[in-house]
């Protein structure tokens, strides 16, 4: 069944969404079977979003159709050439049935930045997030009502142009799927232990670090099984001496007088997440230092007493304490409560914000399922 949605606004850039219902969509028993125990990325929503871009046409053919494979023809340049961005957000489920995302500018900011370094096209931000509200609006059912659950929200976008030559692609396509994600530590947050990569970088000056592109991820497997070899969760990336991230994750390191300190570098990827935390921690009067961080400021200070923990922060499991720092030749162990204790207090404050039980007071929050 395909419908022309009368009944919604006519989208912001004025173009004509079209709407084809899932005919045999997941019944009400199996979904409410799967939103007890989500997990993380297992399951799909019965929905998807995609919009084409061409060089002539421009963005063009919103629609919402019933998830499902992608024809792609095997010279897609994508196969090749790994020319893909991807975006991470959620959608949260309020007390009253409404239902929020954080921060979407952000993401739509960091889509377009992203888009720019892989030769993509920006998608406007308009356009970014009336596709959040259309799959909100046919698939709302699928966000989680329980605690700490959420819409996990994937957008993406890669070069579908068959054509086997080196350059940008001039045919893109967008897409945006959904997945019901479980609290990421069913078992209350645990501390994770991290392994430090001297053999392998994540990124280099002047390369992709700074876009959630595809390929960061690619190169980031083999040291991420080298890590669960060693007994560690994630991987810490260097740039030479200086601290970078971890795979997925954005790293703060917590002083004895209670500053912030997060690496500066033109190879990190920017995170909603720890932008937000330290945010709330400024709010609170804590000082935040944003600039280059070397290993060894780390080792000294955490012999020292300086440093006295460090956590992780992103969109997935929001901030994990780092209990440990390994590697072939050191490790730094951080087993005192005052850092958990504070990144459990600002993970708190930030979840309660975006499940409305807290006042939204930078205004981050954007209703999806209504025009707010
Ligand atoms: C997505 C991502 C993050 C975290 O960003 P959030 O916006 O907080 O989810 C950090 N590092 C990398 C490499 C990422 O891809």
């Amino acid at each position: 069944m395909t419908i022309d949605l009368p009944l919604q606004a006519p989208s912001p850039a004025g173009l004509i969404w079209r709407v084809t219902r899932n005919d045999a969509p997941t019944a009400d028993p199996e979904r409410e079977t799967i939103l007890e125990n989500p997990g993380f990325g297992q399951h799909f929503t019965d929905h998807m979003v995609d919009l084409c871009w061409s060089e002539q046409g421009g963005w063009h053919r919103p629609r919402v159709s019933p998830y499902g494979p992608i024809a792609l023809d095997p010279a897609a340049a994508v196969l090749h050439y790994s020319q893909e961005i991807f975006e991470g957000l959620k959608a949260y489920r309020h007390a009253d049935g409404s239902i929020w995302t954080f921060r979407p500018d952000r993401n739509a900011a960091r889509l377009q930045r992203s888009a720019r370094r892989l030769a993509l096209p920006e998608l406007p931000t308009e356009l970014f997030i009336e596709s959040l509200r259309q799959l909100v609006a046919v698939d709302s059912a699928w966000v989680p009502g329980n605690a700490e659950e959420s819409l996990y929200l994937r957008p993406f976008m890669f070069a579908k142009e068959a054509f086997l030559g080196v350059r940008a692609a001039k045919k893109v396509a967008y897409y945006l799927i959904a997945s019901p994600a479980g609290s990421y530590f069913p078992g209350g947050v645990q501390p994770v232990n991290i392994w430090l990569s001297k053999d392998y970088a994540r990124a280099g000056h002047g390369g992709t670090g700074a876009a959630k592109t595809g390929g960061n991820y690619a190169s980031s497997l083999l040291p991420q099984e080298e890590a669960y070899k060693k007994g560690c969760q994630q991987v810490l990336f260097l740039d030479g001496e200086y601290l970078e991230e971890l795979g997925g994750m954005n790293i703060v390191l917590v002083t004895r007088d209670g500053r912030l300190l997060t690496p500066k570098s033109d190879s990190i990827l920017e995170g909603v997440t720890v932008d937000s935390i330290l945010q709330l921690a400024r709010d609170r009067g804590l000082e935040v230092e944003h600039r280059r961080i070397t290993i060894d400021e780390w080792r000294e200070g955490a012999a020292s007493g300086e440093i006295v923990g460090a956590f992780a922060c992103g969109t997935a499991a929001v901030v994990v304490p780092i209990g440990a720092l390994k590697s072939e030749d050191f490790e730094i162990v951080h087993d005192g409560p005052e850092a958990t204790a504070l990144a459990m207090s600002l993970r708190e404050e930030l979840t309660d914000i975006q499940y409305g039980r807290r006042e939204d007071t930078h205004g981050w929050l954007v209703r999806l399922d209504a025009d707010a």
